[in-house]
């Protein structure tokens, strides 16, 4: 495993969490074996009681009252107070938000170089709009590549005359590192401009060994633009940006980090933010400078040499100059109170520790691929002890997971997610279990029998 990798789940399940002066909690049965018994208690607690058994995660997890509670205390703020007043007001929180998020990436961010977005693909098409690349650039991508994201890369390479390269991957899609070390073939570092991919794929529950592709990116002076929107909060990513070699990540609030949805961010390193474009300029974000060499009228200029041009050429003879750091990404109107509900989410998961919500989430991925492996005929589809609470299925021949999906939430109240071959160029259709710290191994016990069931009476 690279260097920078976290420990693997089975690594975790052996060394239950504690907080050291603090007595062994009592341990409900359900939780027998899992770390951090009294932080899954706790965020249960913090949730309305839910009908039905919700392992979704990946897909969206369950928010907590305080999340909640957040936003519908902004939008009352709005009504009462004033928007614009709300906002000021609630000024501390989204600061405070983003400095959770820089302190989970990168030990080189602090909260400006931290921005809200709508999600982590409105976010990653604001990035590859903003990026400085020539014609004729080249990026390196992964076959897992989240295919929104690559439909965003395919447009501006399609418009800019971009290449688009595979970066060399193992059997299990994740990163060569030798082989890109070695730089041989049409990926090699040398001969590329930006390197993209996400840390865990939506579609299977693997890690990329994403500190040492970035030292090797760093070396070759290839900048990365990190996927995070299924590592952040069940990986630690500092690992990774401790490198130097991320110089930006997007992500989303409401897998990982418990946040809700239609609020994601973007992220930048301060030395690398000002050779980005304002990707979709307004008020908000961006200036107009006219030229100021003394020359009249621009392109479209069509008065005879030496007047002035036409006055639609003096409105276009200029440039955008996008706001300092990251305010050049500034959405301007956008949903306040889901970021609100994002950053209370985030003061959550600081208060909780996140190295202690990792090691439990690796754990209840690992004991939830033993406790599945073979039902049925289903097979995991990553390594039982791959350190993410992303467990794939496979099924056996002749069951859509699509089909047992609907099932399993209308005959067994169970949440999961059926993935799709559209999802990424090396999706299979699989079905996905991805269980957060509130949930119990009660609860993926009861998925098993239900998946016993529906797979048996087909
Ligand atoms: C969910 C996901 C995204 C997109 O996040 P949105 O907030 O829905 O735009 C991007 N990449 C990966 C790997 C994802 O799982």
């Amino acid at each position: 495993m690279a260097a920078g990798q976290p420990r693997t789940g089975a690594a975790v399940a052996d060394s239950p969490g504690k907080q050291p002066g603090t007595p062994p909690p009592a341990l409900r049965p359900a939780d027998t074996g899992l770390p951090a018994p009294e932080l899954g208690e706790a965020w249960r607690l913090a949730r309305e009681p839910a009908p039905i058994r919700h392992l979704d995660a990946a897909a969206a997890a369950r928010t907590s009252r305080t999340v909640i509670a957040a936003m519908t205390d902004y939008l009352l703020a709005e009504t009462t107070t004033g928007a614009y007043i709300a906002l000021e007001a609630a000024a501390e929180t989204l600061t405070g938000g983003r400095a959770v998020l820089a302190g989970l990436l990168d030990p080189a961010l602090t909260a400006a170089d931290v921005a809200y977005h709508h999600s982590a693909s409105d976010a990653f098409a604001a990035l590859v709009e903003a990026w400085p690349l020539p014609r004729g650039a080249r990026v390196g991508v992964v076959p897992s590549a989240f295919a929104s994201n690559l439909l965003t890369l395919q447009a501006r390479a399609v418009r800019d005359g971009l290449e688009l390269v595979d970066l060399p991957v193992l059997a299990d899609g994740l990163i060569d590192v030798d082989a890109l070390a070695r730089g041989d073939g049409p990926a090699a570092l040398s001969e590329l401009d930006l390197v993209t991919f996400p840390e865990v794929p939506s579609q299977r529950g693997t890690v990329q060994p994403t500190a040492a592709v970035a030292a090797l990116c760093r070396d070759a002076g290839v900048p990365v633009l990190l996927d995070v929107a299924q590592s952040l909060g069940q990986i630690d990513v500092t690992a990774a940006g401790a490198t130097g070699g991320i110089a930006a990540y997007v992500g989303t609030s409401r897998k990982w980090l418990c946040g809700p949805r239609g609020a994601g961010f973007l992220a930048v390193r301060p030395e690398f933010v000002d050779r980005l474009a304002a990707p979709s300029p307004s008020g908000y974000n961006s200036g107009w400078q006219p030229r100021q060499d003394g020359r009249a009228g621009g392109q479209g200029g069509a008065g005879p040499a030496g007047t002035a041009g036409t006055r639609p050429s003096a409105l276009t003879d200029g440039r955008i100059v996008p706001a300092a750091g990251m305010t050049r990404f500034h959405l301007g109107e956008a949903p306040v109170a889901a970021q609100v509900g994002f950053a209370a989410a985030l003061a959550e998961l600081a208060a909780a520790g996140p190295a202690l919500v990792r090691e439990r989430l690796h754990a209840l991925g690992a004991a939830a691929r033993r406790r599945l492996d073979g039902v049925a005929g289903w097979r995991i589809g990553e390594d039982v002890a791959t350190p993410t609470a992303i467990v794939t299925l496979l099924p056996p021949p002749g069951l859509d997971p699509a089909v047992v999906r609907s099932r399993l939430y209308a005959e067994h109240g169970v949440l999961t997610t059926a993935i799709g071959a559209d999802r990424a160029r090396d999706a299979v259709p699989a079905l996905r279990v991805s269980p957060h710290v509130y949930n119990t191994l009660a609860e993926v016990d009861h998925l098993a029998e239900a998946l016993a069931q529906v797979s048996r009476q087909p």
